[in-house]
């Protein structure tokens, strides 16, 4: 359903949602920066965030109930969900991340870790069309928290990914074999896959990406200025 925003702008439902394993991880604090970051941006586009964070939360402390220092079982944390899912979900949780501010293309968590806004940021030169900004190293697995800002109808070329993506659109879309993502959306990418993405139309495109490793460009153009790109 598309709901009408206070200032008359139409937003659209979020229908690429982040696995319940991140957000049990992201209620436990067992995320680095970078992930938190992505993960509350992601939830600030939900308005049943709290309600999901909640769930998450007694989900990860009833899952380490039922462990008991026992290992866990590959379907432990499915049966868990399942269990819960014929459960309320409890108030709202304390950790309740801001809502992104309408016509803000940078959703509050960001904003307020940035301090400053989109055009404020010194973004470089990626590719035709394309710029970046990258805004955090560290964690586990080269973890990298970065910005794209592409112009509309460009392609992203051809790559496969080191470790676990995050993508997260802000504004515009971004289409790939896996569907067609827009504000809210956030796309989750495991080494096994390959993709190659185009902004849509109309529209600039900006996303907020966390890569873990060196993302692995497959075309030769791509693959020769990957050293001056730097991702
Ligand atoms: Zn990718």
């Amino acid at each position: 359903m598309t709901a009408p925003t206070p200032s008359g702008v139409k937003t659209r439902p979020v229908t690429h949602r982040l696995g319940d394993d991140w957000l049990m991880a992201y209620a436990a604090g067992a995320l680095s920066e970078g992930q938190a970051l992505i993960v509350a941006s992601h939830l600030s586009y939900l308005d049943d965030a709290p309600a999901r964070l909640s769930l998450a939360e007694a989900a990860g402390g009833a899952l380490l109930d039922r462990l008991d220092g026992e290992l866990m079982a590959p379907d432990a944390l499915a049966r868990t969900l399942a269990l819960l899912d014929t459960e309320e979900p409890a108030a709202a949780a304390p950790t309740r991340p801001a809502k992104a501010q309408d016509g803000d293309p940078l959703p509050a968590p960001l904003r307020d870790w940035l301090g400053r806004g989109v055009d404020d940021l010194k973004w470089t030169w990626l590719g035709p069309g394309m710029r970046k900004v990258n805004l955090w190293h560290g964690g586990p697995n080269d973890q990298r928290l970065w910005m794209l800002r592409a112009a509309p109808g460009v392609d992203i070329p051809l790559h496969g990914h080191s470790g676990t993506e995050l993508v997260l659109v802000l504004k515009g879309s971004l289409t790939d074999p896996h569907g067609v993502f827009h504000r809210g959306d956030i796309e989750e990418c495991t080494s096994d896959v390959v993709h190659a993405l185009r902004t849509g139309e109309g529209e600039e495109c900006i996303c907020l990406a966390l890569t873990e490793g060196p993302t692995r460009f497959k075309g030769w153009i791509a693959k020769l200025l990957q050293p001056f790109i730097g991702l």
